[in-house]
């Protein structure tokens, strides 16, 4: 069997030494759903299940010098970011999909690991909104990125609907709230928001520590799907249900927040 159609799919982000979230995460979760993965790294992080133990941002060269390596030879089909760190990274993440045409981003805003190291310098975020933002079509804030993109404090469900149209001004196509964050007590409620569409994914809440790169692994499902050609309703609702499969059946490895269940 040849492969030559296999969707082309790339990940822009962090490398996490443990294994559980960023360029690793991703890459499990593009093997998994069947899409060949390619990734650019933004920058290295000294990291286990207990934390984030040093932070090594790449020179923004290095990571433009990746992408035209991929671009001038590897189209690919869908593509996220995840943990970009500053805002001349960004740019320079902007720019080259802009130059390629790159279609089908997934922008996470990855602000802050679980265990509270800063993944994005706080001078970053104007250039997130301003640079990235129109040119995704789709990006998976939890409520605290929410927050911090729309300038609203949420607390109901009107408040969700209200910041996700501040984000959706930004000029990105839809934004997927997560709701995992949130205070409903037995169900997490993502929702879907684009100019005419509102879809609310609802499961079971699952009470574990064992959820270190949830995030990643959900926008990387989500880019995976889209690579393939899936609507992004399509997309998000595979995502759900390969991060809720990875969070009810924990690795149980590490003393700390273990890492997603990618076979799971
Ligand atoms: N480390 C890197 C490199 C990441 O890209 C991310 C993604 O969000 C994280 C850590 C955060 O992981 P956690 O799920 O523990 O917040």
């Amino acid at each position: 069997m040849g492969y030559g159609n296999v969707a082309k799919v790339l990940t822009i982000a962090g490398s996490d030494s443990g294994g559980g979230a960023g360029i690793q995460a991703d890459l499990k979760t593009f093997q998994e759903l069947g899409v060949y993965g390619m990734s650019a790294i933004t920058a290295v992080t000294a990291q286990n299940t207990t934390g984030v133990h040093g932070v090594y941002p790449l020179p923004p060269e290095a990571v433009a010098q990746q992408l035209r390596a991929i671009g001038d030879d590897l189209e690919p089909q869908a593509l996220k970011t995840g943990m970009l760190f500053s805002s001349d990274i960004i740019e320079t993440v902007a720019a080259q999909v802009r130059a390629y045409g790159w279609r089908r981003l997934v922008v996470d805003p990855v602000m802050i690991a679980k265990g509270g190291a800063s993944l994005l310098r706080e001078e970053a975020v104007a250039a997130l909104c301003r640079s990235l933002l129109p040119l995704a079509e789709v990006v998976t804030p939890n409520l605290p990125e929410a927050e911090t993109l729309s300038g609203l404090t949420i607390r109901t469900y009107a408040d969700r609907l209200e910041a996700a149209e501040r984000i959706l001004a930004y000029g990105v196509k839809y934004v997927v709230i997560k709701g995992g964050h949130g205070e409903e007590l037995d169900t997490s409620v993502d929702v879907l928001y684009g100019a005419d569409t509102v879809v609310e994914y609802a499961a079971p809440r699952v009470a574990t520590k064992q959820t270190h790169g949830t995030g990643c692994t959900f926008a990387a499902a989500i880019a995976a799907e889209l690579g393939k050609g899936a609507s992004v309703r399509d997309a998000v609702s595979v995502a759900k249900s390969f991060v809720q499969a990875a969070i009810e059946h924990p690795l149980g490895i590490g003393s700390g927040h273990g890492p997603t269940n990618h076979w799971a």
